[in-house]
């Protein structure tokens, strides 16, 4: 079992979570908290937002390399 790993943005346990088989991702860890600053502020970084098509950016951690974090690109509603 991972161990614990805490979203440094928001202090929220990460969740594990199996990427699409195509990603090549196997199980990573995300912060599903939807009020998580690093979420909220990615909203608008995104270009082509508006609000039929509300993308943000997770925080991360890939626990098969090293748990390099990184941004999981995501729907709003997950
Ligand atoms: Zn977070």
């Amino acid at each position: 079992m991972p161990e614990d790993r805490i979203c440094p943005h928001c202090k929220v346990k990460l969740q594990p979570w199996v990427g699409p088989p195509e990603t090549g991702w196997g199980e990573i860890l995300v912060c599903n908290n939807n009020e998580c600053t690093f979420y909220r502020c990615s909203k608008t970084d995104i270009q082509h937002k508006d609000e039929d098509n509300s993308l943000g950016c997770r925080y991360a951690e890939d626990p098969d390399n090293g748990y390099k974090s990184f941004n999981l690109l995501a729907w709003h509603k997950i």
